[in-house]
């Protein structure tokens, strides 16, 4: 008997936070009338609250599926599509059919110049909805659809030091150390201490067996970064993180050919035919793609690109209520060239007490939620903070 999508509802999850996401507000930096901030150090806007878009799907035969997407700027144009382009397009489909299902959504605006952003960000939540709703009609957890069990837990990476001044980012790291983290990622260019002085701190109070790696936030020209990469070699930092602007294709090919440095990049790509262009040789080392800009379908996609490349993923861990990460999780356990999965760990905690779920995140590793599906749903906290938009 074939189930088909009956109803799908849309939710704007907003968590209000006490300290901004990537630390305090910097010098010349404020909060706009809209609750938005533009960090000076990449000149990128962030929200001032912990906020992304849930989706519920339900079936003829009344089972229940949930995605999740980017929803920290603008989340009502993200809901509009939803509501308005993408749900008549999936009611009466068949959650088996998924792939094919993201293939056609897409169809229906890439002429349009719609190929990333928030459209693939509003078709991501309803792809993992029915990536779920998929497991969960098979009784299993979602990874068993996904492929063959490579680990039972997903080694993870500290990421983000939330502290004003360098003196408390290095008194951070130093606590996290002692509760046995490995490896930290740092948001580099919003240090006002400089980038350089950053790293040599940190390698200092950590010592040599530390990894660092250095979030540079699409921040130089390839010439710049090459030279930024050079002056951070000698703190030995594992990979540089998304170096140059997104749109320099061809400069982060050339950078990662002369780097002294590993390259990490990749959490702002949205589809496999994004990341085929930047994973022609000479390409980066290692890539980051972001289950809720991705969903599951891109993200295997992707990985399958990774992997003929040689290239190992390291998937990224953005703001969200936890259901796109429970998606990454499964997909990651899947992935043979893994390394290792950030762990934001400001907004990690904040995430699971939002959802139904046995996730957890403990000696370096993201435990796997159990059950069928996506083995996370949203609990009672959730509904507090939940908004549904028609
Ligand atoms: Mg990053």
């Amino acid at each position: 008997m074939s189930r088909t999508v009956s109803k799908v509802e849309t939710f704007i999850v907003t968590v209000p936070r006490d300290t901004p996401y990537l630390g305090p507000l910097g010098s010349g930096e404020r909060i706009n009338e809209r609750g938005y901030v533009v960090r000076k150090g990449n000149g990128t806007i962030y929200p001032t609250v912990d906020r992304s878009i849930a989706v519920r799907m339900t079936c003829t035969d009344g089972s229940e599926g949930w995605g999740e997407t980017y929803g920290i700027c603008a989340p009502r144009a993200t809901c509009e599509i939803i509501n308005d382009l993408l749900v008549p397009e999936v009611l009466g489909r068949n959650p088996e059919d998924v792939e094919q299902i993201w293939d056609e959504l897409y169809g229906l605006m890439r002429v349009r110049g719609c190929t990333s952003g928030f459209h693939v960000d509003a078709i991501t939540a309803l792809d993992i909805a029915l990536w779920d709703l998929r497991a969960r009609g098979h009784g299993v957890p979602l990874w068993q659809m996904l492929g063959e069990r490579r680990r039972e837990h997903v080694p993870g990476y500290l990421s983000g030091l939330p502290a004003a001044t360098l003196e408390g980012r290095v008194e951070m790291a130093r606590q996290f150390q002692d509760e046995g983290h490995d490896a930290f990622k740092i948001h580099a260019v919003v240090s006002s201490e400089g980038i350089v002085e950053e790293v040599a701190a940190l390698r200092r109070a950590l010592g040599d067996d530390a990894l660092l790696m250095v979030d540079l936030h699409w921040k130089f020209s390839r010439h710049d970064a090459l030279a930024m990469a050079e002056r951070l070699a000698p703190y030995d930092p594992y990979f540089i993180e998304a170096p140059v602007k997104p749109e320099d294709i061809t400069g982060l090919a050339w950078l990662a050919a002369r780097s002294p440095v590993p390259v990490a990049a990749g959490e702002e790509w949205y589809t496999a035919y994004e990341a085929k262009l930047r994973l022609e040789p000479p390409s980066v080392r290692y890539i980051q793609p972001e289950m809720g800009h991705t969903g599951i379908t891109q993200f295997r996609r992707i990985n399958a690109l990774a992997e003929a490349a040689g290239v190992q993923m390291a998937p990224h861990a953005t703001i969200g209520a936890g259901l796109f990460l429970a998606a990454s999780l499964h997909a990651s356990v899947t992935v043979p060239s893994l390394w290792r999965h950030e762990w934001q760990h400001s907004v990690f905690s904040r995430s699971l007490a939002l959802l139904d779920t046995d996730m957890a995140y403990a000696d370096r590793s993201y435990q796997l939620p159990t059950g069928p599906g996506l083995g996370a749903q949203p609990g009672a906290r959730f509904w507090e903070y939940a908004e549904q938009v028609d």
